[in-house]
């Protein structure tokens, strides 16, 4: 007999209905998107493409080639990614390093150790927090651990998966927990969730003035009912 749909895995169907089937922006290489995490500033898709894509057509992306050219040069084309240049050309140079100089050059080895393990070496790198690490380890196919969109954690959270705390690293493992429970063990669905609930947080579920009155899910959400007294 067909297992039944979970509360979230309705939820995401009618999210696909609404946004289609979504497709990870960005490289795929473990090394690759920590540099793209790094390339734009304030961090969004569209920054982030911009800085990595000028990097890789004027720099290169070989950690070689990132180490070796002068600074100012680096925070030059990192003008194309947005704001505090100077400050991620730096970052760009810790990565470049960091690479070379612990994981010969590539973060394969590290994407074959235990989840725990990588976790805490892709932590090395800057801006790469717990969530930041996970998602790398997800999207690389390296482990099935729940990754949630660090910028949208509002979503899971106001349809009622966790509870706001003020630690925001608390209110991601409480989202996390209850995301978990209720997907199958399964990467391909714990992407599915991730880039669902990130797209859905960009278009309509934004952490300011989301616009519930469009949104397919607002039956099922806790948000909605607390602040427009749904039923
Ligand atoms: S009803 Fe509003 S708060 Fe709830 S998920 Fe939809 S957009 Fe977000």
């Amino acid at each position: 007999m067909a297992k039944r749909a979970t509360r979230l895995e309705k939820i995401l169907n009618q999210l696909e209905k609404l946004y289609g089937s979504q497709k990870p922006v960005g490289p795929a290489d473990a090394y690759e998107m920590v540099l793209y995490r790094n390339a734009g500033y304030p961090q969004s898709d569209e920054r982030c493409t911009k800085g990595f894509e000028a990097l890789k057509k004027k720099i290169g992306l070989k950690p070689e080639e990132i180490v070796e050219v002068p600074h100012k040069r680096l925070a030059e084309v990192m003008r194309a990614g947005g704001m505090i240049p100077e400050l991620r050309a730096s970052r760009l140079k810790e990565i470049a390093q960091i690479v070379s100089s612990e994981f010969g050059g590539d973060l394969h080895s590290v994407l074959k150790r235990p989840a725990p393990e990588a976790r805490k070496a892709l932590k090395k790198f800057p801006t790469i927090s717990d969530a930041g690490a996970e998602k790398i380890l997800l999207f690389t196919t390296a482990a099935a651990l729940v990754a949630l969109p660090s910028n949208c954690i509002h979503v899971p959270l106001r349809l009622g998966y966790g509870v706001e705390r003020k630690n925001w690293a608390a209110s991601y493992r409480e989202a996390q927990e209850a995301v978990r429970a209720e997907l199958p063990e399964e990467g391909d669905a714990y992407r599915r969730a991730y880039l669902l609930l990130k797209r859905h947080g960009e278009e309509l579920c934004k952490s300011t003035r989301p616009r519930c009155e469009q949104c397919p899910v607002s039956e099922e959400c806790a948000y909605y009912r607390k602040t427009r007294g749904g039923t």
